[in-house]
């Protein structure tokens, strides 16, 4: 079995790695760089396509095998949701004037394409699939060939949240020959999940207390929902007061109807109700001219640098009562949700504007912190574990903690090991 590392090494984003024996050869993520101009550019003679869940850094390449006849293995979920993000991607492009040579027939011809599947096999391969925590519907992959036996964590995490279980550790195969792990956090370590929701619901009282905006800026897909859950379950337990809560983003929307109709991927808790994701306290607009303030908005983007979350945080920002609260732990160099908690200012059209308003930043994170990755390989021992999906001080910094159980490997971008 040969395994060629074509992206998400050494970095985060373009997750793609190729396995492949003498009969079969399948790829583990087909994702795209985000800004990178390079799309379209991994090879397409892959007997299967395996996504292990839905975020665009491990399925946004696939439009790329709409016109062949791919095979795309996946959970449900993933694939209702890769398909929304695809032609959320095509509308972007049209809109921004790019040249993309994809349409929504594409996207069609991709969901079609998909087989919902946890287990398949191919001449001389078996592959199956286990839940892995990180967002709903996520998936690690294992492959079986002459003998032998890998693992590909995707995105994971092992701590549960509120609506969704963690990947259990015990389920997954003992002593593989190869662990292919992501390292986000390799060198992080976080609070428990528990006391980082303790402290977004303090930060959203107090400013509650002084009549004040709540800017939560999310992505569409899993926090936006998992946000909208929290405020609404703490409304209505009492822990927060009846307050004004929005949710502003058609494409969240959509995808909380997907959340309502595939409760299975949820904990048990969330299966027992009607409706979990259908809230009392929290009224989805379709714009920002709708909001009626004081009130709290959880909204796209999620670094704030398009839609009404950068809308809000332009007109917000210049108030102290007001206050912004961050989830994403990474926020890209020159985004303005970076730039106004760091340097305390916005640029609106060449302009500097003052940040008045509070600004915190709570990594709700649905990554492994470095605890999560040493507890999975301790209890795995896999011969060989091979670094992926984090910056190397990361990696490295995973692979001083782990050395000692497993033999640690850093791959490069395209770099093939036979195993
Ligand atoms: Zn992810």
């Amino acid at each position: 079995m040969n395994i060629q590392f074509h992206g998400g090494v050494r970095e985060v984003g373009g997750s793609c790695i190729a396995v492949e024996n003498s009969e079969a050869k399948v790829a583990l993520d087909y994702g795209i760089k985000i800004g990178d101009k390079a799309f379209d550019s991994l090879p397409k003679d892959f007997d299967a396509v395996v996504i292990s869940h839905a975020h665009l850094d491990h399925s946004g390449n696939l439009l790329g095998l709409a016109k062949g006849k791919p095979v795309i293995v996946g959970s449900e979920i993933t694939r209702d949701i890769v398909a929304d993000l695809l032609r959320d991607m095509v509308k972007i492009q049209r809109m921004n004037g790019n040249h993309f040579p994809y349409d929504n027939k594409d996207v069609n011809s991709i969901r079609r394409s998909w087989w919902v599947r946890e287990a398949f096999a191919l001449p001389g391969m078996s592959v199956k699939l286990y839940p892995a925590g990180h967002v709903a519907g996520a998936r690690m992959v294992s492959v079986r060939s002459d003998g032998r036996e890998l693992v590909y964590t995707g995105d994971f995490c092992l701590h549960d949240t509120s609506i969704l279980e963690g990947a259990k550790p015990e389920i997954l195969p003992r002593n593989p020959d190869a662990l292919i792990i992501e390292t986000t956090y390799g060198g992080k370590t976080r609070m428990r999940r528990k006391e980082l929701v303790d402290q977004l619901l303090r930060q959203v009282l107090s400013t509650i207390e002084r009549e004040g905006n709540v800017l939560i800026p999310v992505f569409a897909f899993h926090r936006s929902q998992e946000m909208a859950k929290i405020i609404d379950q703490a409304m209505e337990n009492g822990v927060l007061p009846d307050y004004r809560v929005y949710t502003i983003s058609n494409l969240a929307r959509r995808i909380t109807g997907y959340f309502n109709s595939h409760k299975q991927f949820f904990t048990k808790e969330i299966q027992k109700q009607k409706q979990p994701f259908h809230f009392r306290h929290v009224k989805p607009l379709y714009r920002t001219g709708q909001i009626k303030e004081p009130a709290i908005v959880i909204c796209t983007s999620g670094f704030g640098q398009a839609g009404a979350s950068l809308h809000l945080l332009t007109e917000w920002a210049t108030e102290d009562d007001n206050s912004v609260i961050i989830n994403s732990g990474y926020l890209p160099p020159e985004s303005p949700l970076r730039v106004a908690k760091e340097k305390r200012e916005l640029v609106e059209k060449g302009r500097k504007i003052p940040v008045e308003a509070e600004i915190d930043q709570i990594e709700l994170s649905g990554h492994a912190d470095q605890n999560e990755l040493v507890e999975l390989v301790r209890t795995m021992e896999p011969e060989r574990t091979f670094l992926v999906h984090g910056e190397l001080d990361q990696a490295n910094a995973l692979s001083e903690k782990i050395s000692e159980v497993t033999e640690v490997y850093i791959p490069e971008k395209e770099e093939i090991v036979a195993m």
